[in-house]
Order: structure tokens, then sequence, then C-alpha cells
């Protein structure tokens, strides 16, 4: 085995999931950074060069596995700028609920634009926080809903 591809191989663990996590010097803090052929490099695109084929001109590194910085070049899949814009567009919220529009709502977001809500989660959040203060949520509860209770 050639130096390089030594030093890369002792940077990585191997996660159950197959992806091959960079625990070195990251580019921009996402990606694994590898020092090659006397430039820094991002270690996934080394390994795709070194392990699959060249990056033609033109194409993106896409993480079909999700994880910036897992390196297995079998994990990437090479994608022309539009394909990679859809590949991003977002379809799951960070907890990985499907937004779909009975799932979504908006709210006013501080650019004057709307931010898109997830439901699932914003009803977590709400039990979550009446939980983290039952007794205080339940008394007020209890004040706001008396008139209910006496009909
Ligand atoms: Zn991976
Ligand atoms: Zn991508
Ligand atoms: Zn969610």
């Amino acid at each position: 085995m050639d130096k390089t591809t030594e030093r890369f191989f002792d940077k990585i663990i191997i996660w159950p999931s197959g992806c091959w996590m960079w625990t070195a010097a990251t580019l921009g803090g996402s990606y694994g950074s590898l020092r090659a052929d006397n430039k820094t490099q991002y270690a996934h695109r080394w390994a795709y060069e070194r392990f699959i084929r060249k990056i033609p001109d033109g194409y993106d590194c896409h993480h079909t596995c999700k994880e910036k910085l897992c390196a297995n070049p079998y994990h990437i899949k090479l994608v022309d700028k539009k394909e990679h814009e859809r590949e991003h567009a977002i379809t799951h919220c960070k907890n990985g609920h499907e937004l779909t529009e009975k799932n979504t709502t908006t709210r006013a977001a501080a650019d004057g634009g709307r931010h898109r809500v997830c439901i699932e989660c914003r009803n977590a959040r709400v039990r979550k926080w009446y939980w983290s203060d039952i007794d205080k949520n339940r008394e007020t509860n209890r004040i706001n809903t008396r008139r209910l209770r006496e009909v």
C-alpha cells in the first residue's frame, strides 16, 4: 500500500453503517481533509479517485449516506450541479419526519419570509415543554379550563 493510502486508513474509523468516518483534520469543518500529491484535498474526493475513478470536470461528489465526514468512496455518487441541488431539496426535517403538506406548517421568519415547520417536531416540543414544568403548567391549565369544567 502506498504511503498516502496508509495515512488515509489511519484516519478513518468504520461505522456499522459502512461509513468510513474521518477522525482527522477537516476542510470547512464538515469534510475530511487529506494532504496528498502536495496539496490539501477533500478526503472523500481523494478516495473516490483513488479507489474508483477520476472525477470528471463539472461533477460533484454527493454523499448518499448523508454523512459528510464519510470518506467511503462507495457511498459517493457523482452528480452534476442540477442533480446535486435536487438531491439536497429538503424533504425531511432534521429528525427525519417527512415534510408532507399535512405535516408542515409555516411561521414568520426573521427575514420577513416564512419558515417551514415540522408539525410532528413542534408537537413533541410542546409536550416536552409541558412536562418540563408539569406542576406549574397543570395549575395554569386548571385555571384556563375552569370555565369549561363548569359547563
Ligand atoms: Zn458513508
Ligand atoms: Zn450532496
Ligand atoms: Zn420533525
